[in-house]
């Protein structure tokens, strides 16, 4: 554990605007800086990052917290690891806490990643160029070289005070007849990083001997198969810089897309993709490109990733390479630029998959199969991403755009009950959160400040409302006031009343939570307002293409 002491060293060190702003693009303002949130999707910012007290706070989604819950929650890393990361960034050193003749885990790997590098000398090196890798790259990716000996690791790790088992728990070593022997052996190895960086796990390509062409370390107490994306520590900013991901399969098309440019490519590290890496890819973009290989089991992997990226609320798009080319040999013999014309011509998941189905649609003995499961599937995305795409499966099937879009939208309506029709906006009356809104506009100048004029016409419906609100914002509020009870303006008198009796209904909240609380319902409800809306548009076949990503942006 770290101290408490060293824990706010590391806080004063840094300025959490520059870290945050980092990740996110922030504008100045009265207390410090504001963006668009990275916890929700919105298009006005609502998240706000306060340099006196060092922290954030989103009026969105109550997202809040300071520099190191911010690391933890946006890299999906944890305490230890943020401190680690932003000590680093601090240039403070933290101190060694270690049982005497135990060494961690990551301290282990990291003398097996050094061993290896060491021992990469003539053929493995060879292998490398053949490659087209350079000694930069060698050292940049860290790659190296188990020999192909019974037991040099386990050697030289018992030199350094390993124990046997401690190898053994982490898939450095395993016990044979004769004792304990290296795991990987004749192979170039691959170090396999956590997002903060650090050696976790090691994926081998067999170069000399037998065996499995690629061997990976077994699952530890630190290395979640699962969960982890090849050179995710590499790309993550590039990801989110760049807003979208490139997924490959291997090794070496990670590292070969990394040095033509596209820093924001990761490798799946087995051939389908699991929810845990959909998920942790969701969060730092929304559009994903995925490059498999083009064999069977490279496109089969495609189909499965695909859907389990989309379910995860990912844009997915389909790259095919050239004559069934893998990344790594497409950019060996081509140029980068090429490759961003294969991107450029990815196809959105509905096509690619009614393209990779077409073939069975139109054989007249799989016809009726073939129709069933490219239905069945398509129904479980959500309606609007298929509608997007209707004409295109139209052409494909033969049946009309107006009955797909039919039957996408009968099988929504019974499986989602959240598309019920618009309740009633009763005429007249302004919704409470509207009242209660003008009421803490009049009352307190924190959020005058806060509330721009375009958020209010943007979030008030009501017309005496949003003039009350407008007024109170604009002008001087005292006089304002007291214009409307000259005038006889009891209507907004009233709202100004209502509202008064609904904050002091919000009992126990501070000033600060009752303005964030009436904010969060208004936006909320704007939000729903605007997804019926554009669900209705969409029912009555008037939705555009833009409506239709608004709509899907708004339902993620
Ligand atoms: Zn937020």
């Amino acid at each position: 554990m770290v101290s408490k002491e060293i824990v706010e060293q590391i806080r004063d060190a840094l300025d959490i605007a520059d870290i945050i702003g980092e990740r996110v693009k922030l504008r100045r303002s009265s207390r410090g800086y504001h963006g668009l949130c990275p916890f929700h999707h919105e298009d006005t910012p609502s998240f706000h990052v306060y340099t006196d007290t060092q922290s954030y706070y989103c009026f969105g989604c109550h997202e809040a917290g300071n520099v190191f819950t911010f690391l933890m929650k946006t890299e999906n890393v944890s305490f230890p690891e943020a401190v680690k990361t932003l000590a680093d960034r601090a240039g403070i050193e933290l101190p060694k806490y270690e049982h005497p003749g135990e060494r961690s885990a990551y301290d282990i790997l990291d003398l097996a990643a050094k061993f290896y590098a060491e021992k990469l000398s003539d053929s493995p090196r060879v292998y490398l160029e053949r490659r087209k890798l350079d000694a930069s790259d060698i050292t940049r990716y860290s790659l190296g070289y188990a020999p192909n000996s019974w037991d040099a690791l386990v050697k030289y790790l018992r030199s350094q005070k390993v124990s046997d088992k401690q190898m053994q728990e982490l898939g450095l070593a395993q016990e044979g007849r004769y004792g304990l022997y290296d795991k990987f052996r004749g192979r170039v190895m691959f170090p396999i990083r956590d997002i903060a960086g650090r050696v976790i796990a090691f994926g081998g390509r067999l170069i000399d001997g037998e065996g499995a062409k690629y061997l990976n370390s077994s699952e530890s107490a630190i290395y979640h198969k699962r969960k982890n994306l090849y050179l995710l520590d590499r790309a993550r900013n590039a990801i989110r810089e760049r807003k979208r991901s490139i997924l490959v399969e291997g090794y070496m098309d990670a590292i070969r897309l990394h040095k033509s440019g596209y820093s924001e490519a990761v490798a799946s590290l087995g051939t389908s993709l699991t929810q845990e890496q959909a998920e942790t890819l969701s969060r730092f973009a929304d559009r994903c490109y995925m490059c498999y290989d083009s064999d069977s089991a490279g496109q089969n992997a495609t189909r499965q990733s695909m859907f389990t990226l989309q379910k995860h609320g990912l844009d997915v798009y389909v790259v095919s390479l050239p004559e069934g080319k893998d990344p790594d040999e497409f950019l060996a013999t081509n140029p980068s630029e090429a490759f961003e014309e294969s991107l450029k011509k990815a196809r959105p998941l509905v096509v690619y998959y009614v393209d990779a189905m077409r073939a069975k649609v139109s054989d007249p003995l799989t016809h009726k199969s073939a129709m069933k499961e490219l239905f069945m599937t398509l129904s479980e995305l959500e309606v609007y991403e298929v509608l997007a795409h209707k004409s295109y499966l139209s052409e494909a099937t033969g049946i009309s755009p107006s009955k797909i879009e039919e039957w996408f939208m009968s099988r929504s309506k019974q499986s989602a009950p959240t598309d019920t029709p618009a309740p009633m906006e009763v005429k007249g009356a302004e919704h409470p959160s509207e009242a209660a809104m003008c009421s803490l506009l009049y009352h307190h100048v924190e959020c005058r400040i806060s509330l721009k004029a375009d958020a209010i016409l943007a979030l008030m419906r009501n017309p005496t409302a949003r003039l009350v609100a407008l007024a109170l914002v604009m002008e001087n509020v005292d006089s304002q006031y007291l214009l409307w009870t000259q005038l006889n303006e009891t209507e907004k008198l009233a709202v100004l009343a209502r509202g008064d009796e609904i904050c002091a209904r919000m009992k126990g909240l501070s000033m600060a939570e009752k303005f964030r609380s009436t904010y969060i319902t208004l936006c909320d409800r704007n939000k729903a307002r605007r997804i019926r809306e554009l669900t209705a548009k969409l029912q009555k076949s008037e939705a555009t293409p833009e409506e239709l990503s608004e709509l899907m942006r708004l339902k993620r």
